[in-house]
């Protein structure tokens, strides 16, 4: 079944859209943590981020760059997160791959608030856990 995202692409549910390209569309988000809260989505209906083409991840980067610096401007310059929920566990509630662009403030919740700190040795061993599986 077509994601919410798609049927939004396609225009069978409405937006309040920002912008589009032959790939990608940026709409303000329904229920915004801030205002000017905005999603960036591709338009070729992918769940999650690693499975995308990583041609269509550039263009999804230059299209996201050029949002957020709107975003920023529109009010006055403001600091925001650029977040992508990838899987449940993540926080992703919409299975098509989306980026948020979220305007943050003084008054904003601080994210990253559960963190310790971490040996060199505990990272090396995380790292080259990851980097076993480069290609
Ligand atoms: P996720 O948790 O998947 O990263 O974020 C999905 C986002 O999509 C949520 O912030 C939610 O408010 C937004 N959203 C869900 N349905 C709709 C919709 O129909 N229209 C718009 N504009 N945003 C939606």
């Amino acid at each position: 079944m077509a994601s919410i995202f798609s049927k939004i692409i396609e225009g069978s549910i409405p937006s309040v859209k920002i912008d589009e390209t032959e790939n990608e569309i940026a709409f303000l988000d329904i229920m915004p943590c801030a205002e000017g809260h905005t999603l960036i989505v591709p338009k070729k209906e992918v769940e999650r981020f690693e499975d995308m083409d990583p041609q269509d991840t550039a263009s999804l980067m230059v299209f996201l760059h050029r949002i957020a610096k709107a975003v920023s401007s529109a009010f006055g310059g403001v600091d925001y997160n650029v977040i992508l929920n990838n899987g449940v566990q993540a926080g992703q509630e919409v299975m098509h791959v989306h980026y948020h662009i979220i305007p943050r403030t003084e008054r904003s919740s601080r994210m990253f608030g559960n963190r310790k700190n971490a040996s060199t040795e505990e990272l090396q061993k995380t790292a080259e856990q990851i980097r076993k599986f480069l290609n």
